[in-house]
């Protein structure tokens, strides 16, 4: 079978391609902190270079920020993209770490074998599966499984500064038939997840004026408005009781959630109190499904 020969590929190679990943999780590609721009950079290039290796034609390209990794390759009727991203969250407080985050381990833990190192799970374990799946399929078949561009930024925790306009500049390379995130995690321990929604984020500066200058409370207190006061009443006036954004206009686009889908989530028997129970929370907030 076409897929039966890769995945066997795939498991034979395993630890080469832990290697692989431990080499890239060794680089301490923090993209939030100037100090590391030049690791940042030499992260890019050894994605490069080990895209290329696979016949991808590959680059580095400059942004006014951190590299993008941009690779194409192969053939095929429709153009698939892969979207991760290379560069990590800072490491602080350090004293918290049992290891050093850039000295990655595999370690084992009641809940099994886990790689401990900053990045292993966002996003560079995520990412290489793409790559160590190509890897594979050239083994066994001697191509790429089809016409893919890889596209890998460096900018991702840090607000994606260069994104958006790297995306106009080269509309015409980077438009494909279908974009794969592999920026997401399983559902749960083994449960796998296929994820086709994301949450978005929105923002919105206020700048409230009051008095001219600092009041005395025996004076002015209770009578002149309060900016914090004024504060409070909007951040708790974005939602209802029931966690409903009352912003107006906001549900304007939003399609209600199908039944069928709303059952698909609640046969996954989401426990909410153990989730929240990890984080040391037991009322729960935001919408809850009906
Ligand atoms: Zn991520």
């Amino acid at each position: 079978m076409t897929l039966d020969a890769v995945l066997s590929r795939i498991d034979e190679t395993l630890p080469q391609a832990l290697d692989r990943l431990m080499d890239l999780l060794r680089i301490p590609s923090i993209s939030t902190d100037p100090a590391y721009k030049a690791d940042c950079a030499r992260a890019a290039d050894a994605l490069v270079a080990d895209l290329a290796s696979l016949g991808f034609s590959a680059r580095a390209a400059q942004t006014p920020g951190h590299p993008m990794v941009v690779a194409h390759g192969g053939e095929g009727r429709r153009h698939i993209l892969f979207y991760g991203h290379y560069d990590v969250q800072p490491v602080d407080p350090l004293e918290l770490w049992d290891r050093p985050p850039f000295d990655p381990e595999v370690q084992d833990t009641p809940k099994g074998k886990v790689i401990r190192a900053r990045g292993s799970s966002d996003d560079k374990g995520q990412l290489m599966t793409f790559i160590e799946a190509c890897r594979a399929w050239k083994a066994v078949h001697g191509t790429l499984p089809g016409k893919l561009t890889i596209f890998l930024e460096g900018e991702e925790e840090s607000s994606s500064p260069s994104l958006i306009p790297f995306l106009k500049a080269h509309k015409d390379e980077l438009s494909c038939d279908l974009a794969l995130i592999c920026d997401t995690g399983l559902f749960e321990g083994a449960v796998p997840a296929i994820t086709t929604m994301l949450r978005g984020m929105a923002k919105a500066e206020f700048t409230i004026r009051a008095a001219s200058r600092d009041l005395h409370s025996g004076m002015y207190g209770g009578l002149a408005q309060n900016p914090l006061h004024l504060m409070s009443r909007l951040l708790a006036n974005l939602h209802d009781e029931q966690g409903r954004v009352q912003v107006p206009g906001f549900y304007d686009d939003v399609d209600e959630l199908p039944d069928t889908l709303r059952q698909q989530w609640q046969n996954l028997s989401f426990d909410h109190a153990r989730y929240l129970g990890d984080v040391g929370l037991s009322v729960p907030a935001g919408r809850l499904p009906k």
